[in-house]
């Protein structure tokens, strides 16, 4: 498959030293079955980890019916201290309906985890305006500070979906998607960061006018993508409304109080207006193309040779209206190497969007980028960033 990556979130995984891999055999209270949960007085138990009390388990569900004050505190990478493995909350809310909220399925990205703590904090003792399903997925890679393990699944692409993947993973993300849909969710909520550069937005894989909405609540930038398959936003599109949220780098401030202010105006809301959400109100875009730097190729944003010398502040272009002409900086050693272009949808050509001119590296079109970035570990494990257009509502290219 010609994909590699996806405008959510860039890939950061690192290696584990096996004893890291690991997790202590005892854990929270849950039924044996792990499918319904409930903690007993005690709340979170704090586990003496020590190698020789450990054990590998098998990935498994663990579901809670309420929220232990004592997670109201616990910082992303000691959540393994608390939880055991992905674990589904059930909070009780004053609506029928449930706000789904997925966090930390890339485990470097805490902003989701941080703002529903902040949302969770002031309703202490007290009733949601709508009930809560709040997953918090990878906390082994939460505990290792990187997205995703070498030996896992990325927790963002084993949804269910029509390429259905497998594994352990694949298998737990069923299980919530199927817990979620017997809930009849009013909306979801996937909360993400991202490295670069990048204005916090939203992403949708359907245009319906209550994506939207909800898309709108958090951002006036709203990114329209359909691909990578098996994220959540897809899967949980089945079911209801459902957006992802890219909140700036993990670490931010500004990110967690965003996200914590959506995810609260979502849990206030009673419905989805009926009125389309005006065309002024939204810059709607769409990922055309993906670019990356081949395998075998150098780079190097320091003006150092490499067969691709970027500039330095290549990420400050991001989310810009560029012209064609545009530098992205120089070729290097004997100006031989070209930049590859891939579709980013299901397109089936894609077009020309760069020129070399005298070894500049220039933009031959006009054109949106996102998350260019100057890290050249992402660009390696990832790709260099993505080019969009604005779309209308029916996901066609608006002529620049
Ligand atoms: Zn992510």
């Amino acid at each position: 498959m010609a994909w590699v990556g996806s405008l959510l979130c860039r890939t950061n995984a690192i290696a584990l030293t096996h004893s890291q891999m690991k997790r202590p055999s005892v854990g929270l209270v849950t039924s044996a079955s792990g499918r319904e949960g409930t903690l007993d007085e005690r709340g979170p138990v704090k586990m003496n980890h020590h190698e020789d009390d450990v054990v590998v388990e098998p990935l498994r569900l663990r579901r809670f019916d309420h929220f232990p004050d004592a997670l109201l505190d616990v910082a992303a990478p000691d959540l393994w201290l608390h939880l055991e493995g992905p674990s589904l909350f059930h909070l009780p809310g004053r609506h029928a309906q449930p706000l789904f909220v997925s966090v930390l399925l890339h485990g470097n990205e805490d902003s989701g985890w941080r703002a529903m703590q902040a949302v969770l904090r002031p309703h202490r003792g007290k009733l949601l305006p709508r009930p809560l399903m709040l997953f918090v997925g990878n906390i082994e890679a939460a505990r290792a500070g990187v997205r995703t393990l070498p030996v896992q699944m990325d927790y963002n692409r084993c949804w269910p979906c029509a390429e259905q993947p497998v594994g352990p993973e694949a298998r737990l993300m069923r299980e919530v998607f199927e817990v979620a849909r017997a809930c009849s969710p009013f909306a979801s909520i996937d909360i993400h960061n991202n490295t670069g550069n990048n204005p916090h937005y939203a992403c949708v894989n359907r245009l319906a006018e209550s994506f939207l909405h909800l898309a709108r609540l958090f951002s006036r930038t709203v990114v329209y993508f359909d691909r990578p398959a098996g994220v959540q936003t897809a899967a949980l599109a089945e079911i209801c409304p459902a957006v992802t949220v890219e909140c700036g780098i993990a670490g931010g401030a500004a990110g967690v109080a965003h996200a914590a202010d959506f995810v609260a105006s979502a849990l206030a809301m009673s419905q989805f207006p009926h009125h389309p959400v005006p065309q002024g109100d939204l810059d709607l875009l769409r990922t055309f193309a993906i670019v990356r730097v081949p395998s075998d190729a150098t780079l190097s944003y320091d003006d150092s040779d490499a067969d691709f010398r970027f500039r330095g502040d290549l990420d400050l272009l991001n989310f810009s209206e560029l012209e064609p002409g545009t530098s992205f900086g120089f070729l290097g050693h004997g100006a031989t190497r070209q930049l590859d272009v891939l579709p980013g949808g299901d397109f089936t050509t894609t077009e020309r969007y760069f020129e070399y001119v005298q070894r500049e590296i220039r933009l031959s079109q006009r054109v949106i980028p996102a998350m260019l970035t100057v890290d050249a570990r992402a660009v390696r494990l990832d790709c260099l960033g993505y080019l969009m257009h604005r779309i209308g509502r029916d996901g066609r290219r608006i002529a620049a």
